[in-house]
């Protein structure tokens, strides 16, 4: 379409846009089932969009949208949250926690040093910067500041000129309408007429499926499959697409095929559940023009974010309404329609709606009108649609609801309280019953959810509560109010239970909706309250509305006839009603809401006014106390067990009663209605009244006692609950109105009384705390005041204690604990004044002063019947009626005297005598009747301390004694004197009684020193007998520091006695004799001690063995995941990936672990899911003893002790020269090749004829320099040899079991390497010497695996072991070369040394007899091949250094230096040149130095383990300069090492030669490829952020590698790399191996062979994970500030990195303790059997 043809001013736009569009949007989209993606959208740009931008600016789109880009942002953020993404609150400054921040804007505010928290958004709402109205302060971040200062606010954006407006006007509507109209169009076969274009119609149709929740994933699927008879593979492209966009068309052809498959889909989804999915068949027309609809709305979006203009006009046309038509307007059309809308279609629409409506206030205003207006249609589409909230346009209300000034608007103007009360009533109606109440039986619990919705707006609009009332809000409101009584009139005495009596109930009936509804409501409850509270008008007509509603529904019972109740001569007459018998409801919201609107009556004063309101005929007091009360009764009853035949449902309704999150608008308003009871009731009537609901009336009369048991248990429970919830109505005054206390104070007390029974963290206090609708719960404004905070250790958690001075506050009766919370807070109270040394009385703490409008209260403590219940209940436990009282009761009884007492005694020092009419001092010291035996309760208290079962309560007794005392001195003293005088008398008698209790104090502390005299004397017995006990066990306290201190004093004894003599050296003919000692383990199985010995039956250690990549020293390497082809005799000196083998040092008879497998095996298999614990299979079981994860065993096989005579020795060393040594040995192997000859000729050395002349040798030269005969197993010890190898072989191959594969050999002597190579990395890294530090496990692993390893060979053929011994020296030797020997750069030397060390002996096989070298052979073979093998390693670090930069190292000229300097002007000459001869000798020899250290430390430890020689004193301490130069003694190294290539010069000379001329080495001298350093860097965890939002911030970058939408992710850090990988998501799932894996776990595959650790960033969890089935979780190594983990977010507090936390999860890689945690963990905890970790 040219251009120029839209420009004229006089055209039809309209006409000619949908000219345009009919002709080109059916082409554009025509390949609906394959689309090209790409191709369209140019198609879209070329031929529509861009001809429409040209038209709507006047000029070049790209020029003009630039230049509006740069004149200005809006001062709004806005931008949308996609699932996932991390929101900031303010705690500080939010209005409420709905405000949020993006990450951006926190990052730039000054929030960012406020109190926040972090939450996962769940997608859709939107960043708050910007909106005054949701911020206290900071309103803006400094990126949004400048943004809206730059230019005036007139001006800051960019004014579009008048003739682009003219044509946004012109444009607007018609794009508006098109989008309109096409995403409501119901027509499947036909488009509109002006759409339709001329052309002869084709029969070309999409059969479309369509997203619901309904249906898993799996079944759609399914469905697809049989349906469409399509691949699994294409079947999942389908559902995918349809999760993600709401609707993919599945099928393309003519009408009647589509219409069959939409048939056959149908079909097949109700196969696999009730719903059959949704499927339309629609024209291809009609679906590319819905299609192009939604990209003109992202368009439309894209433009909005432009110009506040475009977002104004936009807004205006979509409100529009027709003149004279009842139509609602475009945006209202959308709304209405959104439930029908798919999930691709709402998402545009949304996002429309937020960056134009919701970026202008103004119109943000006008669109939560309309809003409103269709609140209910709405409300009732979501209700019956079946997709998320989110997806939903009633999810939007918050955006609205929650503006302070938005709301008042739409309160005053929309009547929005009413509007969502109306909108409950009629969702709810299939919930009423006959009598207009709930009953949520067989309830929906989606419905319901979808119903909480509705809940939430109410709560939002109630946010903030006004400051200024106007008539009209007043009205507004008042009525809302009235609307919600409504509600709660529906649900006052809703769900009425019975108490069951005889058979139990059959079902438990549904109380979960019921009591889900009343925690949704509590908020709303307490917000209506202090809403009508900020006006005192509204108080009190908001009162007499609800008093009136609780009259309507108290009228139950009113048939019945009164009865009259008698007692001490009062009487009561009331209507019978019996808990026990009649019905009852613990749903009472008009109830409560009455007592919540009466404190606030109290505390403002008001409650003056009440009359004017409410006559008090109408008041009626008794039946408004009559609902709660019977609902305390209710749990009374269910505590006396009563009501078990009602089933568990009943428990958890009177749980929930009494739970933080309901009872404040439950239990504690039922108490407070109480009180309101008895403050305005005669107290003698209160009383008979309770006495009559607890049915106990018949218990306080004399009547003849009953024998039936069961009754008086319940009698006694009954009273003990009753006397309790007296206690509360008298003592309980923390409620701002009570009594004069503030909401701190409330929560101070909260607090106190939590920390009495133990210290807390943080989150278990919060736990434990109310929340208010802003779920803050107010704990930080108070905790330092009664609290003080102890830090966590490495594990755990910080904690709050208790302050000293608070612990007076403490009240035994607080009403908030639970019986457990009682016992555990008096037990811990008890306990710590009697460590104290004071009495253990805890008395009441004295209560704050009722209001006014309570004071009446305290009459019920001093009336008569309390005193009869007081006096009947002292007696019976003085006359010992044993089975009628309890000591709880009679600790209750003390109680309420004390509060009688306390009440008296702050009366009387607060006013003058006379006008004290609080009387308890009389009424106690009263008799009780004028019978000639009658007793007073001061009598019987004395009487009470002699009962021996109250021997406990004697403290008590004492201190009412006194207080008794005291009130009475007050009441005498004041009547003489002045008030003064009184607290004088208080001194004086606190004197009197200061001497009786300096002498009780005297006797405790004799009892408490000689109680304590007499643990001492115990506790010294105990650790007598437990150091016996350790000293006979020895081995089973390995760990224990005490047996390790002890070993170490062995291994000193040895070396103080001989160490004159022996030589601490390893190698060569000064060699050391060996520090064997006779090993007697005991078996951990069947507990009988046995030397180990090689003849003997074998002794075992458990052990597990892995793969492990902790040394890597480049993770870019691909590692092959089967070992079928795999050589393993050379390791890189990468250490890409080596066999480990670790033990938990537990040691078990070959026979008895052989048993027990067997046993476990047996006994596994029929549990389920065992197979995700242990591999049972691959050997896997946990070791008996500490439940270690174990694949298998190490024989323990002795140390050979061994001696050298110095004598032979030197004898020896006359003769054996290293050339010389090499010659026997060179003429053995020749000697061997030509035996073998006939045979395998391959990988056979060529010998070089150099020092080959001497005739003198030949085969068995090599014999005589000492043989001795080879060790002979017992046939145990043998077969776990091979049992062990295997198993090395097994899992570090990743192959079958092959007893007879040649690598076998290969891998024992790898895995010995490699894990010695571990440990020393370990010490190393821990700073720990290298010997006498490794922990005991690890010692006796590493013991058993090196002489396991030496054994080893003699269980294979020894032509194999000299094979590999040959490939082996052809490295090293310099007289053969083997064929495909590797180059000096690409093999580990230690490796090799460990091989040729353990093969060597089998040079000395013969046919005929077994023989091996004896010790001074092996002496001199140990010593050659290790310097062989050293010379190789200095050139090794020689050479990668050479292009190493200068360090720090000052120059020296010392004789290391020259030594290196002519080395490396050979090295130079024989790699003509390409070594530089430049670099100074000091540099190498420092090179030299520090990159042998860990070579010289792993021989160290290899040759001490293999011949038990004692390391010299330095290795046992952790110096560096010593360590050197021990080591060198220890090896028989010379210091300056360079001296070996002096000494063996003519030897070494053409080796040197052959190594510096390799290709490999030439090519990395000239710098083209790079050689390993040395040392080999140490691997670490990578390093992570000090804050972890900065984590948070990095995952919110993250994008997946794979796919290219924006759905929820989970982006998951490797710790070992630090990869950033896509977790649980099918875009990145790999096939390996023929099964689909996750990101992680394929991952983990490379990058720690199957082990590894990751950092779940959204949820702050780490997760260690092994192979592909297993796997747990591990708390993320950050902190709050209350020293307590996170994970999930779920708290949101700002977290730090903890580095000790770090270091240990360190250890545990670096450790190998990975898969001993992971098994731990799932022994633990089973709840993460169901989990997939094949798919993470
Ligand atoms: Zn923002
Ligand atoms: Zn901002
Ligand atoms: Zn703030
Ligand atoms: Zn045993
Ligand atoms: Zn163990
Ligand atoms: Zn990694
Ligand atoms: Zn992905």
């Amino acid at each position: 379409m040219p251009t120029d043809m839209w420009c004229d001013e006089r055209f039809d736009f309209q006409g000619t846009f949908l000219q345009c569009l009919a002709k080109h949007v059916p082409n554009i989209y025509s390949a609906e089932m394959d689309p090209l993606l790409e191709k369209q959208e140019e198609m879209v740009q070329a031929a529509i969009l861009y001809p429409l931008e040209c038209y709507l600016f006047g000029e070049d789109p790209d020029i003009f949208l630039e230049k509006l880009q740069q004149s200005g942002t809006s001062q709004l953020c806005g931008k949308v949250f996609k699932g996932g993404e991390t929101t900031y609150s303010c705690r500080d400054c939010a209005v409420d926690p709905t405000c949020v921040l993006c990450i951006d804007c926190f990052q730039n505010s000054i929030h960012k040093n406020h109190r926040y928290k972090m939450h996962s958004s769940t997608g859709g709402g939107f960043c708050d910067c910007g909106d005054t109205e949701a911020w206290k302060a900071g309103p803006l971040c400094t990126k949004h500041e400048l943004g809206s200062s730059s230019s005036p606010k007139e001006n800051s954006e960019c004014q579009l000129n008048e003739e682009i407006m003219e044509h946004s006007r012109r444009v607007f509507p018609s794009v508006i309408k098109y989008i309109v109209d096409m995403l409501i169009w119901e027509e499947e076969k036909e488009l509109p007429p002006e759409l339709t274009v001329s052309r002869e119609k084709v029969d070309s149709y999409y059969c479309v499926l369509f997203n619901d929740e309904h249906h898993s994933y799996d079944h759609v699927i399914y469905s697809l499959q049989r349906a469409l008879g399509c691949e699994l593979g294409e079947a999942q492209l389908h559902t995918t697409a349809i999760d993600k966009e709401g609707r993919r068309a599945v099928k393309a052809g003519h009408y009647a095929s589509c219409q069959e498959a939409k048939e056959e889909i149908k079909r097949h989804s109700e196969n696999v559940s009730q719903r059959p999915l949704h499927v339309e068949v629609l024209h291809a027309d009609v679906m590319a023009h819905q299609k192009f609809a939604l990209r003109l709305g992202s368009w439309l979006n894209k433009l909005m974010s432009y110009s506040s203009d475009f977002r104004q006009i936009f807004c205006q046309i979509c409100l529009k309404e027709e003149a004279g038509s009842e139509k609602p307007c475009f945006i209202s059309k959308l709304m209405l329609w959104d439930a029908k809308l798919h999930k691709g279609a709402r998402k545009v629409l949304h996002e429309l709606i937020f960056s134009s409506f919701f970026m202008e206030m103004e119109y943000k205003k006008l669109f939560a009108v309309e809003f409103v207006k269709y609140y209910k249609a709405l409300q009732k589409e979501y209700i019956s649609d079946d997709h998320d909230r989110v997806l939903s346009v009633t999810a939007l209300s918050v955006q609205m609801f929650t503006v302070p000034t938005l709301a008042r608007h739409l309160i005053e103007e929309q009547n929005v309280i009413t509007t969502i009360t109306e909108t409950l009533l009629e969702v709810l109606p299939e919930y009423l019953d006959k009598n207009d109440k709930f009953n949520f039986q067989g309830y929906s619990q989606d419905k319901l959810n979808r119903v909480y919705a509705v809940i939430y707006d109410l709560r939002y609009v109630l946010v903030s509560k006004p400051t200024l009332w106007t008539d009209r809000l007043r009205e507004r409101f008042l009525e809302g109010f009235v609307s919600f009584l409504r509600i709660l009139t529906c649900m006052q005495g809703m769900e009425e239970i019975k108490r069951q009596i005889g058979q139990h109930i059959e079902v438990d009936h549904d109380w979960e909706a019921a009591i889900a509804i009343q925690m949704q409501l509590k908020n709303i409850l307490l917000m209506f309250q202090e809403w009508c509270a900020s006006d005192e008008e509204l108080l009190l007509r908001a009162y007499r509305e609800c008093h009136k509603a609780v009259m309507r529904c108290s009228t139950n019972g009113r048939s019945r006839e009164k009865t009259v109740f008698h007692l001490c001569g009062h009487t009561l007459e009331s209507r019978p009603y019996r808990v026990s018998a009649d019905p009852v409801s613990i749903h009472l919201p008009l109830s409560r809401t009455l007592a919540g609107l009466h404190v606030r009556l109290s505390k403002t004063g008001a409650i003056s006014r009440l009359h004017e309101f409410v006559s008090p005929e109408e008041f009626q007091v008794e039946l408004l106390v009559e609902y709660p009360l019977r609902c305390l009764v209710l749990v009374a009853q269910v505590a006396a067990e009563m009501w078990r035949r009602n089933g568990l449902s009943l428990i958890s309704q009177v749980f929930y009663y009494q739970d933080v999150k309901c009872r404040e608008e439950m239990y504690d308003k039922d108490i407070i209605m109480l009180q309101i009871g008895a403050s305005l009731m005669d107290p003698n009537q209160f009383l008979l009244l309770m006495l009559q609901r607890y049915e106990l009336a018949d218990a306080f009369k004399k009547i003849k006692p009953t024998k039936d048991q069961d009754l008086i248990k319940q009698y006694n429970i009954l009273i003990e609950e009753m006397l309790q919830i007296l206690i509360y109505v008298v003592g309980e005054r923390y409620v701002p109105g009570i009594s004069n206390v503030t909401k701190e104070d409330v929560i101070m007390r909260e607090i106190i009384h939590l920390l009495c029974i133990e210290p807390m963290a943080h989150s278990a206090i919060t736990k434990s705390l109310p929340e208010n609708e802003n779920n803050e719960t107010g704990l930080e404004n108070v905790i330092d005041k009664v609290a003080t905070f102890k830090k966590p250790g490495v594990s755990g958690h910080g904690v709050y204690e208790l302050k000293d001075e608070c612990l007076k506050e403490f009240n035994m009766f607080f009403y908030h604990y639970t019986k457990t919370q009682h016992s555990k807070a008096e037990h811990t109270q008890k306990k710590r004044r009697k460590h104290e040394n004071r009495d253990e009385a805890l008395p009441p703490p004295p209560p704050p002063d009722f209001s006014p409008a309570f004071s009446n209260v305290v009459r019920i403590l001093n009336c008569d019947v309390m005193m009869h219940i007081l006096r009947t209940l002292l007696q019976r436990a003085v006359e010992l009626e044993t089975h009628l009282w309890t000591e709880a009761m009679i600790q209750m009884v003390l109680h309420l005297l004390s509060l009688g007492l306390l009440e008296e005694k702050q009366q009387l020092q607060k006013s003058p005598e006379e006008e004290v009419s609080f009387d308890f001092y009389h009424k106690a010291t009263r008799m009780g009747s004028s019978a000639l035996n009658a007793v007073n309760v001061l009598m019987l208290l004395e009487k009470l301390k002699r009962v021996p079962q109250l021997e406990a309560q004697k403290d008590t007794v004492n201190w009412i004694l006194q207080m008794f005392d005291m009130v009475k001195r007050l009441r005498e003293k004041s009547s003489l004197t002045t008030v003064a005088a009184a607290s004088a008398s208080e001194a004086a008698k606190g004197d009197e009684t200061q001497s009786t209790q300096d002498k009780e104090k005297a006797e405790r502390k004799r009892k408490a020193e000689a109680a304590r005299l007499h643990r001492q004397k115990i506790m010294a017995q105990m650790s007598a007998l437990q150091r016996n006990f350790i000293e006979t066990h020895k081995l089973l306290y390995e760990n224990t520091l005490e047996a390790q201190g002890k070993e170490d004093a062995i291994m000193e004894e040895e070396s103080v006695s001989s160490a004159v003599d022996y030589s601490k050296i390893a190698l060569g003919p000064k060699r050391g004799p060996s520090v064997a000692e006779k090993e007697v383990l005991t078996c951990i199985l069947c507990q009988e001690e046995q030397e180990v010995k090689l003849e003997s039956a074998a002794m075992v250690l458990s052990a597990c063995v892995q793969k492990s990549t902790a040394l890597t020293q480049n993770r870019s390497r691909i590692l092959e995941l089967s070992g079928d082809t795999i050589d393993p005799l050379f390791m890189h000196p990468d250490l890409p990936c080596g066999t480990h083998t670790g033990s938990c040092g537990h040691v078990m008879h070959a026979a008895c672990w052989q048993k027990y497998f067997e046993a476990m095996q047996l006994n596994f298999r029929q549990r389920l899911h065992v197979e995700q614990i242990f591999d049972l299979e691959n050997g896997e079981y946990l070791c008996p003893l500490c439940k270690s994860l174990c694949n298998t065993v190490i024989p323990i096989v002795p140390l050979q002790a061994q001696k050298i005579n110095s004598e032979d020795a030197e004898a020896v060393a006359q003769i054996l020269s290293l050339a010389r040594w090499l010659e026997i040995v060179t003429v053995r192997i020749s000697g061997y090749s030509v035996k073998n000859a006939k045979g395998e000729k391959q990988n056979l050395p060529a010998f070089t004829n150099r020092g080959m002349g001497n005739s003198a040798l030949e085969f068995h030269s090599i014999l005589s320099f000492g043989v001795q005969s080879s060790a002979k197993y017992s046939s145990s010890i043998k077969e776990m040899l091979i049992l062990f190898a295997t198993t090395i072989y097994r899992v570090g191959l990743k192959v079958a079991p092959n007893e007879a594969d040649s690598r076998i050999p290969m891998m024992t002597w790898s895995t010995c390497a490699f894990t010695i190579q571990c440990i020393e990395n370990l010490l190393e890294t821990e700073g720990k010497p290298l010997f006498g530090s490794l922990q005991n496990r690890q010692h006796s692993g590493l013991k058993a695996l090196v002489q396991f390893a030496a054994a080893q060979r003699t269980t294979s053929p020894q032509v194999l072991i000299q094979k590999h011994l040959i490939r082996l020296l052809g490295v090293l030797l310099p007289n053969f070369k083997v064929e495909d020997t590797p180059s000096l750069l690409e093999v580990d030397m230690f490796h090799i040394l460990v091989g040729a060390v353990l093969s060597f002996p089998s040079l000395y096989w013969e046919d005929a007899v077994d023989l091996q070298p004896s010790s001074i052979s092996s002496a001199y073979n140990h010593l050659y091949l290790f310097h062989l093998a050293t010379l190789a390693h200095i050139t090794q670090i020689v050479i990668s250094s050479a292009t190493e930069s200068s360090t720090a190292c000052s120059p020296d000229n010392s004789e290391e230096a020259q030594s290196a300097q002519s080395f490396c002007r050979e090295v130079c000459q024989y790699t003509s040149g390409c070594f530089s001869q430049d670099i100074p000798g000091w540099l190498v020899w420092d090179c030299v130095k520090k990159g042998i250290m860990p070579y010289l430390r792993c021989a160290a430890l290899f040759f001490h383990y293999l011949l038990g020689v004692s390391p010299p004193e330095e290795l046992l301490q952790d110096s560096e300069e010593g360590q050197f130069k021990a080591l060198c003694s220890y090896l028989s190294l010379p210091t300056n090492l360079f001296l070996l290539f002096h000494e063996y010069w003519d030897t070494v000379n053409p080796l040197l030669q052959r190594w510096c001329a390799d290709p490999m080495v030439l090519s990395c001298l000239k710098g083209k490829s790079i050689a390993i350093r040395y040392p080999r860097k140490r691997n670490h965890l990578i390093e992570l952020p000090e804050d972890y939002s900065c984590l948070l911030n990095q995952a919110s970058q993250f994008r997946c590698p794979r796919s290219s939408d924006d759905e929820q992710k989970h982006p998951v850090l490797c710790l070992f790399c630090g990869a950033m990988l896509c977790s649980q998501n099918t875009c990145c799932q790999e096939l390996v191996n023929g099964e689909e894996l996750g990101a992680c776990t394929s991952h983990a595959l490379q990058c720690g062979a199957g082990v590894c650790m990751f950092l779940k960033i959204r949820e702050c969890k780490v997760v260690l994970i092994e192979g592909k089935t297993r796997g747990c979780l591990y708390p993320a190594p950050y902190l709050d500030e209350y020293g307590e983990t996170d994970p999930g977010l779920k708290r949101g507090n700002p977290l730090h990195l903890c580095r000790e936390r770090y270091r240990k999860l360190h250890l545990l890689w670096q450790q190998h303790c990975i898969i001993e945690e992971i098994a731990r963990s799932q022994e633990t905890n089973q709840i993460f059997f169901g989990f997939n970790w094949q798919l993470l």
